[in-house]
């Protein structure tokens, strides 16, 4: 069976009531293929969760941007896993370069975070990528191998994880992988998944692809072989995220 098509859209750090619900009004509206061809998640801050779940359309989901890494307690200003389950989110984003560089989170640690969440029953949109300094010094694949390696080490199943490629120089910066550059390392990911999981799961795991992700880009990107889907960022504030929604059609 092939893998169906992921389309994430993370809000970041970003939004108002009323902004939030301008762009709720432009997805509602929005024609696009039903959930069995494509998985949308929109993942707005923790904040506006519950009035995100309240409007948005049946076959859209949500996403948390981060979750705590055991159970909840005396850990101020965290969000548990337990409490995204409790409100009915399914999905969570772990691991995004913002959290790994700017709140050094290593992979240890996004590791366990990433065990925690599934084992509350959250899915998981699991982020690797490496940075332009890496790129340049030739050990994208390299990084991008223990980035994985460090979450395969602490789960048991891939069932629930959708793995996304983020190279970080390309996110936010308007500097898009090419199609050569993101197949490759997708390509690698699922190699790097055959010899160290099993081929049942380097077969089956969506491996999206995210960093400056646009309507005018999604197309060329969502044609190759083993990209699955997008992670989007700035653009999925934006209409055209329903151009991008569409873009394996
Ligand atoms: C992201 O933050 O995950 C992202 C891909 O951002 P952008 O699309 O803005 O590059």
């Amino acid at each position: 069976m092939g893998r169906k098509f992921f389309v994430g859209g993370n809000w970041k750090c970003n939004g108002t009531t009323e902004e939030v619900k301008k762009i709720i009004a432009v997805l509602n509206g929005a024609q696009v293929p039903s959930g069995d061809v494509v998985d949308v998640v929109v993942s707005p801050p923790f904040v506006f969760l519950p009035l995100v779940q309240s409007l948005l359309r049946s076959d859209f989901h949500v996403a948390a941007q981060n979750c705590w890494v055991h159970k909840g307690g005396a850990f101020t200003g965290e969000v548990s896993a337990e409490m995204l389950a409790n409100l009915g989110v399914p999905w969570v984003i772990i691991g995004h370069s913002e959290r790994r560089l700017i709140l050094n989170e290593s992979s240890e640690f996004i590791g366990d975070k990433v065990a925690y969440a599934l084992s509350q029953g959250l899915k998981v949109i699991a982020c690797v990528g490496e940075t332009l300094e890496q790129r340049e010094s030739g050990s994208t694949i390299d990084v991008v191998y223990a980035q994985t390696k460090a979450i395969a080490d602490k789960i048991s199943s891939w069932d629930n994880v959708v793995l996304a490629y983020e190279p970080v120089w390309a996110i936010g910066t308007g500097e898009v992988a090419t199609p050569a550059q993101a197949q490759e390392v997708h390509h690698q990911l699922r190699k790097w998944l055959h010899r160290n999981v099993s081929a049942e799961v380097a077969q089956s795991v969506r491996i999206i692809y995210g960093g400056s992700v646009n309507g005018s880009n999604c197309k060329e990107l969502a044609g190759l072989p083993d990209l699955d889907g997008f992670l989007v960022g700035g653009a999925s504030l934006k209409p055209e995220f329903v151009d991008i929604i569409n873009s394996s059609l």
